[in-house]
């Protein structure tokens, strides 16, 4: 049985999906074979009644933190505490993998890490530092229905990665495995992809489909980076109907949390190895220091 809070944000979560013009396809794609198939009927005989009455929802149904569950004044937004609580990666960076300087080195300094041992990923850029803020941000879009906080993630993301996407030929997602992706019923980075083209006007084009990852690997959870890079070497390829667009091109992968970049290395060396010219990565949230 749900709990009220849970209803409200799924709720919501529908409301953002009504609200969004183009209807975030991921979703959509795996809510019509899903196994909770009662509720997408309730859901589609639900949306016109839900469309009906939006104005009187926001009055029953405040809108919430994006990160916690206290009440704001408007929707996709932190609350007060959250926001304080929020750090957002700003420069001085190290211009490969993202992570922050405490001086000014001039914008093509790399951190000491970088410099023994260049990422095949060339840039990585990141939202948030990773802290209780960003981690319930990432897991409330991840576990917890709520992703209606996708498009507010989108503007900070596209903003975070501005550099990135300006010359960017393919923005793609970081790929679940199959069975987690049914049971979770949507690719929590394809969400944030979809919403971040959105901020762009539809910029560079999108490949929900780019990678996929070709065998389920084990929780990356309390590996430390040598076991986390053996958890998922090999484990992504590109698909083959893509191998055209990738060569040569300069392409985006999006993820959520970037822990030791472990995921998006693997995923940068399926591309290269189709002939990508550079792989670039942009997520939401980073712990500080990686490597
Ligand atoms: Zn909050
Ligand atoms: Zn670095």
């Amino acid at each position: 049985m749900r709990t009220d809070v849970n209803l409200k944000a799924y709720i919501r979560a529908e409301l953002a999906v009504i609200d969004s013009d183009n209807h975030f396809p991921a979703r959509m794609i795996v809510m019509s074979d899903h196994l909770d198939h009662k509720r997408d009927v309730a859901v589609a005989v639900m949306r016109p009644a839900l469309q009906a009455v939006r104005v009187s929802l926001d009055v029953l149904l405040p809108p919430q933190c994006l990160a916690c569950d206290a009440l704001v004044s408007t929707p996709g937004t932190l609350c007060h505490a959250c926001w304080d609580g929020a750090v957002f990666v700003s420069a001085p960076l190290c211009a490969a993998c993202g992570t922050p300087f405490e001086f000014d080195h001039g914008p093509d300094a790399l951190c000491g890490a970088c410099l023994r041992d260049r990422p095949r990923i060339e840039r990585a850029r990141a939202v948030f530092i990773y802290n209780d803020v960003s981690r319930n941000l990432a897991t409330g879009l991840k576990y917890r229905d709520r992703t209606h906080a996708a498009p507010a993630l989108g503007g900070w993301l596209a903003r975070a990665g501005r550099e990135l996407l300006a010359n960017a030929d393919l923005i793609a997602p970081v790929p679940l495995h199959r069975g987690r992706l049914w049971r979770r019923r949507f690719n929590q980075s394809a969400l944030l992809a979809q919403a971040i083209v959105k901020n762009t006007g539809g910029e560079p084009a999108l490949s929900l489909d780019l990678l996929s990852r070709t065998r389920a690997t084990p929780s990356q959870g309390g590996l430390n980076a040598a076991e986390r890079r053996r958890n998922v070497r090999g484990a992504f390829s590109l698909n083959t109907r893509h191998r055209q667009a990738v060569v040569g091109a300069r392409i985006l992968l999006v993820d959520d949390v970037f822990t030791t970049g472990a995921t998006l290395d693997a995923c940068a060396a399926a591309l290269l190895g189709s002939g990508a010219a550079a792989v670039d990565a942009l997520v939401l949230a980073r712990v500080d220091r990686p490597r």
